[in-house]
């Protein structure tokens, strides 16, 4: 299964509302869409995002583009398509990290592997171990309070029953309050979590993890810095009722190593961009299976494209709990395949079609093809 060629195509699609994080927030989310093609004429899609812009994980979707053209493209060209696992090792050799990038590629690999093989990828994974749909948390904006709580009720109505709130934009006491008084005009039942990435200190976490376990948050992602470890550590020890969930802490298999190693979460959130790939991350989750740590399917707000490859790592886990964050398409204004992935009553569907399972509209991504003369960064402005 000959690799002949490798191209990739930058776009940048609207959300439908302006998704806020820690220091800035978007109105358009930038992909790079990557397209393998094989000695058979088998076309594999694989998507770069770096969710919110390179300040999650260093990397832009236009750095992306420039490695994998310049630099990864000539490991994938002339290698064997059924040797992704072989064709992974050589791009390690060609670039140092670049985990969002190649994780692109590989889903291109294994989207053209599936569809040669009439197989849909998770089964390329070992198989589902889910059911045939997961649960979806749905993941409210930072900045404005009374529109989060009007969504929240509009997607309880909907079937949603797990609800995040991206803290860290203003101070921790207004946030934490803001919170409160957020959870009390949800419906139940319903379950919280939080995720202020990293924007804490020890000591504010500390307070904060006891204000948020009486409001009945069950989940706490990334409270304190990526590299601090033990902090974290500090955290799952003094926290009996809430969730201590490791993100940017554990990004890579080595990653998993430490984290497990110091008792540093008591959960992971599992994606396949920042693993470097559907492969690494599930040893990701094969490395928290072993130690007892709880995995959970992140998002980078992928299109169906991304989200579906996520949904086939997911539906692939040893262990999945408390299911996945996978809204992207939910939360942009329009999609780049034909036919959506399928959610109902706040669960995702797991694709059975070959490959990724999903049909990129090639028309679409000409649609939202950045112009040459663009200088947009994706709608992300200044932080605050
Ligand atoms: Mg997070």
């Amino acid at each position: 299964m000959r690799i002949m060629d490798c191209s990739t195509t930058l776009v940048d699609v609207p959300t439908r509302r302006p998704h806020g994080f820690v220091d800035h927030q978007i109105s358009e989310q930038s992909y790079l869409i990557v397209k393998v093609e094989t000695e058979d004429g088998i076309v594999g899609v694989g998507e770069g995002v770096s969710p919110g812009g390179p300040w999650w994980g260093g990397e832009s979707v236009e750095g992306q583009k420039v490695i994998i053209d310049r630099y990864l493209s000539q490991g994938v060209v002339g290698g064997d398509g059924a040797r992704i696992r072989q064709i992974m090792n050589v791009l390690d050799r060609l670039a140092y990290g670049n985990h969002f990038a190649k994780a692109a590629v590989e889903m291109a690999l294994y989207d053209a592997l599936g569809k040669a093989l009439g197989a849909p990828l998770h089964v390329l994974l070992g198989g589902r171990v889910s059911e045939e749909r997961i649960s979806v948390r749905w993941p409210l904006s930072s900045r404005d309070s009374e529109a989060a709580v009007e969504e929240a009720n509009e997607r309880h109505g909907e079937g949603f029953r797990a609800f995040k709130f991206k803290l860290g934009a203003v101070d921790p006491e207004s946030d934490v309050r803001r919170v409160g008084g957020m959870i009390e005009q949800i419906p139940r039942p319903a379950m919280f979590q939080v995720d202020p990435n990293g924007a804490w200190d020890r000591r504010t976490a500390m307070w904060a993890l006891e204000e948020l376990a009486a409001m009945a948050v069950e989940v706490v992602e990334q409270p304190i810095a990526r590299r601090d470890l033990s902090g974290m550590a500090d955290l799952v020890r003094r926290s009996t009722a809430v969730e201590i969930m490791a993100d940017e802490s554990v990004c890579t298999p080595a990653d998993a190593l430490a984290a497990v190693a110091s008792r540093a979460c008591d959960s992971v959130a599992v994606k396949n961009g920042k693993a470097g790939g559907l492969d690494r991350a599930l040893s990701v989750g094969s490395i928290c299976a072993l130690s007892g740590v709880r995995c959970f399917g992140g998002t980078a707000l992928e299109t169906s494209i991304g989200t579906a490859a996520a949904a086939h790592l997911c539906a692939a886990l040893p262990r999945l709990d408390g299911g996945c964050e996978l809204v992207g398409p939910l939360l942009l204004a329009d999609d780049l395949v034909v036919e959506g992935v399928e959610y109902q009553a706040g669960q995702l569907t797991i694709p059975q079609r070959p490959g990724l399972g999903v049909e990129v509209d090639w028309d679409k991504v000409s649609k939202y093809q950045r112009r040459q003369d663009a200088h947009s960064n994706g709608g992300i402005g200044k932080p605050a």
